[in-house]
């Protein structure tokens, strides 16, 4: 095997793009060691008298330990990593002696107490045969060369673990079939809202845009806005988005809801553009859901509203998370392409969410990636949270994109954000989402700089 192709992985995009759909429906990433899997590198540790087995699932950077045995190690880079090699032979590797393998003689594992000698590893394959993981038995002795049968154990071993995926697959759809009919039946049932209560309040313009400024970290000055939709109910008060937006997308509801909210922001903007002639007005992010997303033709329906508002492309932005790109990679990579060339900004909504990491990005036109606010909460509770969103910040810089960081509620939030080098961030701390009229008066402020509430006399850098 060339020492290039091995580095690089055989995986073409289309190929890539499928095992990671098949990865997500397993939703194995998002879940911890369990048990099953556990019982299986045992038995694999017993059986070929093994000092670590490692059972693992790549998605595009980095291979997550499932369950372990002897060593306790959680992620490792995929980049040159046994799970690379095995999908570059599409099949089982056997290295009796790293000593003797121009690949590995060089190269030290990323296992601490363990300094192997040799390994095997056999692919864990989807039904349809694409490779998810592998399972891997190191040992610390160079091993005799591998009889055929204990090749087939490790293989059936493997299969064992694909078929307690397939199982989590088949789980995880069946829950979701669930969730979709309870909520139809609460939807038939009159839980509360219905598609009718939607399909009113929409008549009845119930709905409002609050709007949370994005500020410039080091100054405080607000460089944007996001949108941010609320009902204001008659009788129930302010309802907030995770209360109905789920619906309305389920309802199919959320196109003409997200058709006003786009067209909304908009006038908005134009307004505040009136007030403030001399000054360019403030970037306004208008979040997508999946649904709007893969609708036909979004470039074109967002260019005509931001012709007849005559508001430039250049001040409006669009968020959508991770989740609402994955249906299909191919037409998000068109879709996003079409709305670059317009000139919106595309921003990534709570990074850090979802299945796909930095690599896959690399090649998604976003300009700024939204650091999710659990990350931002979790930072200061120790040093791995904090290198998750140093990493997130050093990668966003070398490809060029802003970062803005979310849910900002704390001075040591804010500090520690700012030492890391994150550009920009929003949250609590400077402004909750407000409405259209407290907004004009903060665009007023002089530099649009907003005042330091916890601390006037801190610091100015
Ligand atoms: P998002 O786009 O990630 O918006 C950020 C959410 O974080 C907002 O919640 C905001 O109020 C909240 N937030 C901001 N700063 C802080 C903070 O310091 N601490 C905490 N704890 N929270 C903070 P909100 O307004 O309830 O919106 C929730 C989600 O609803 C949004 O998440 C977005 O996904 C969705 N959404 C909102 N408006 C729209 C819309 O017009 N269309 C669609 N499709 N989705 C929307
Ligand atoms: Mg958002
Ligand atoms: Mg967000």
């Amino acid at each position: 095997m060339p020492q290039a192709e091995f580095a690089i992985g055989r995986s073409d995009g289309q190929e890539e793009d499928a095992r990671l759909k098949a990865l997500a429906s397993t939703g194995i990433l998002d879940t911890a060691p369990e048990a099953n899997f556990d019982a299986i590198t045992r038995l694999a540790a017993e059986y070929f008298k093994a000092d670590t087995v490692l059972l693992g699932f790549a998605d595009e950077s980095r291979v997550w330990t499932k369950s372990y045995w002897g060593e306790p190690v959680r992620e490792l880079p995929r980049k040159q990593s046994i799970f690379e090699r095995v999908l570059a032979e599409d099949g089982s590797v056997v290295v009796p002696n790293i000593n003797d393998d121009p690949e590995y003689r060089e190269r030290r594992f990323p296992l601490r107490r363990l300094d192997p000698l040799s390994f095997a590893s056999a692919p864990v394959r989807t039904v349809d045969g694409k490779i998810l993981g592998t399972l891997t038995i190191f040992s610390c002795e160079p091993r005799r060369a591998m009889a055929v049968t204990e090749l087939r154990m490790l293989e059936s071993l493997a299969d064992i673990a694909a078929g307690q995926l397939e199982l989590r697959r088949l789980r995880k759809a069946l829950n979701g079939n669930r969730l979709r009919h309870e909520r139809t039946i609460e939807t038939v049932t009159g839980i509360w809202p219905r598609k009718s209560d939607l399909r009113q309040a929409l008549e009845k313009k119930q709905f409002v845009l609050y709007y949370q400024p994005e500020v410039e970290l080091t100054t405080r000055r607000i460089i944007g806005l996001e949108a941010l939709i609320r009902w204001q109910h008659p009788d129930r008060g302010l309802i907030p988005p995770m209360d109905f937006i789920p619906i309305a997308e389920e309802t199919g509801l959320i196109l003409p809801i997200g058709d006003w909210g786009l067209s909304e922001a908009c006038h908005q903007m134009r307004l505040w553009r009136s007030e403030d002639p001399e000054q360019a007005g403030p970037r306004v992010c208008v979040n997508l859901s999946a649904r709007q997303f893969s609708r036909e033709g979004l470039a074109d329906h967002v260019e005509a509203l931001l012709r007849r508002t005559g508001v430039s492309s250049q001040q409006l932005g669009l968020e959508m998370t991770e989740s609402s790109l994955i249906p299909d990679p191919g037409t998000a990579m068109e879709v996003l392409g079409s709305l670059r060339r317009l000139g919106v900004s595309l921003l990534l909504d709570d990074f850090g969410t979802g299945y796909s990491s930095l690599n896959h990005l690399h090649s998604l036109p976003f300009d700024v990636l939204k650091i999710d606010r659990s990350f931002v909460a979790r930072m200061t509770e120790g040093e791995q949270p904090l290198q998750i969103v140093r990493t997130i910040v050093e990668l966003a810089r070398v490809m060029g994109m802003d970062v803005v960081a979310e849910g900002i509620e704390t001075n040591e939030q804010y500090m520690l954000l700012r030492r890391l080098g994150c550009r920009f961030g929003q949250g609590y701390l400077f402004s909750r989402p407000e409405p259209a009229e407290t907004i004009s008066a903060m665009l007023r402020l002089p530099g649009r700089i907003l005042p330091d509430l916890e601390a006037p006399q801190a610091a100015t850098n």
